[in-house]
């Protein structure tokens, strides 16, 4: 005993610490030293039983009390301590691990009441709906098989007439105490009782109707308001159309996963839309009046004289509404693309090479002054970066 470690230092918090600290330090440890986690590992066996042990005592204002003032000489020989020097057997370790490993190892040792009235589970269910669907909302059917109580029985699962008798291996509770060993030796648990699963009842003469289950399964039909602004994955809650509850407790929800379909040139990101559009070099050059399609229809904008391709323009209001306000819509922004033909006439040729002599803009004139050219591919890059508000509807 002479090497045992402080419990304050096992737990890793001082000697004034609160039970939530504690607790807190404990869940930390015993979910990385846990036997489940550690198969087979002894060192992990052995940091989970001190700081069990840290725990078991610490969490106990009595016994912490006590080890402040004895440190582990409280605990050592006398009253009641077994032979491996410290005894696990005259605590209840329902109570310290339950609210511990309950919600931490998927309840093995939560205690529940299997009678009392619970809410059924919820169902998920998913809906495909379209782009345009997605920003304006819609309505959508769903058909969906859903358990109902069953009307013959009333959800008892007896042939009517006859009854349920209570179960002889619970006494009607639904529950049974199970033993069984562990690190600390033998520890009690409550568990559903494996005859009646939890239900404290035995059904001779069943319902013809549900078979005994008490339920009944058909399909319904459930019409889903999908909101304005709803976006990839996320749910639509139905309140009550989940599985019936449990002696008398409320339905479950159902839940509506929203799954959008790719739209062929708009993208989104949150409530705003991204597309490109293209114009020709004329103009670009020229300026004029382009359709743009929003998912308001088309637009006319006016592209200024001397656009350069990739320029970003902003529709304000074109965008996604939110789904908190649907009055507040994000904007649409459009990338405008300048579009080099590559089918040409004659005539056109011809227009291009005048062009060319025109502006002087040929490629030899144009290597003759690298720095120049420099200067105003900087220039053009500020540009892309820039987001224009040029259009207000
Ligand atoms: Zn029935
Ligand atoms: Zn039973």
């Amino acid at each position: 005993m002479a090497d045992k470690r402080d419990y304050y230092e096992v737990l890793g918090v001082s000697k004034d610490a609160s039970d939530a600290e504690i607790k807190k330090a404990y869940r930390k440890l015993a979910k990385k030293y846990h036997p489940d986690a550690n198969p087979g590992d002894k060192e992990a066996e052995a940091k989970f039983k001190e700081s069990s042990e840290a725990y078991a005592i610490l969490s106990d204002p009595d016994k912490r009390r006590q080890y402040d003032q004895f440190g582990h000489a409280a605990f050592d020989g006398g009253a009641g301590a077994g032979a491996g020097g410290f005894d696990f057997g005259g605590m209840d370790m329902g109570d310290i691990f339950g609210d511990i490993f309950g919600d931490l190892f998927g309840g093995g040792s939560r205690r529940r009441n299997d009678n009392s009235p619970r809410k059924g589970a919820n169902l998920r269910a998913r809906v495909h709906i379209t782009f345009e669907e997605a920003v304006f909302g819609c309505e959508k059917e769903l058909e969906l098989t859903l358990k109902d109580v069953c009307t013959n029985c009333n959800g008892s699962g007896a042939k009517p007439g006859t009854s349920a008798s209570t179960c002889t291996t619970c006494n009607g509770s639904g529950r049974v105490t199970h033993t069984e060993s562990s690190l600390f030796g033998m520890v009690q648990r409550v568990i559903p009782c494996p005859d009646c699963q939890g239900s404290g009842k035995i059904i001779k003469d069943k319902c013809p109707q549900c078979g005994g289950s008490g339920y009944t399964s058909s399909r319904k039909k459930i019409s889903v308001s999908i909101p304005a602004g709803i976006d990839e994955g996320q749910s639509v809650r139905i309140r009550d159309k989940g599985e019936p509850g449990t002696n008398g407790g409320p339905r479950g929800d159902l839940l509506v996963e929203v799954i959008i379909q790719r739209h062929p040139i708009f993208q989104r990101q949150g409530t705003n839309i991204f597309s490109t559009a293209p114009i020709t070099y004329a103009q670009a050059a020229l300026g004029g009046d382009i359709r743009i399609n929003t998912v308001d229809g088309e637009v006319i904008y006016t592209v200024k004289a001397g656009t350069q391709t990739d320029t970003r323009i902003r529709l304000k209001g074109k965008g996604v509404p939110s789904l908190r306000n649907s009055q507040q819509r994000g904007d649409h922004y459009v990338t405008l693309v300048v579009q080099v033909p590559t089918q040409l006439n004659e005539a056109a040729k011809e227009a291009l090479r005048t062009f060319d002599r025109e502006t002087g803009n040929s490629l030899e004139g144009n290597f003759d002054n690298l720095n120049e050219e420099k200067g105003k591919k900087e220039k053009k890059k500020g540009m892309w970066d820039k987001v224009k508000e040029v259009f207000e509807d």
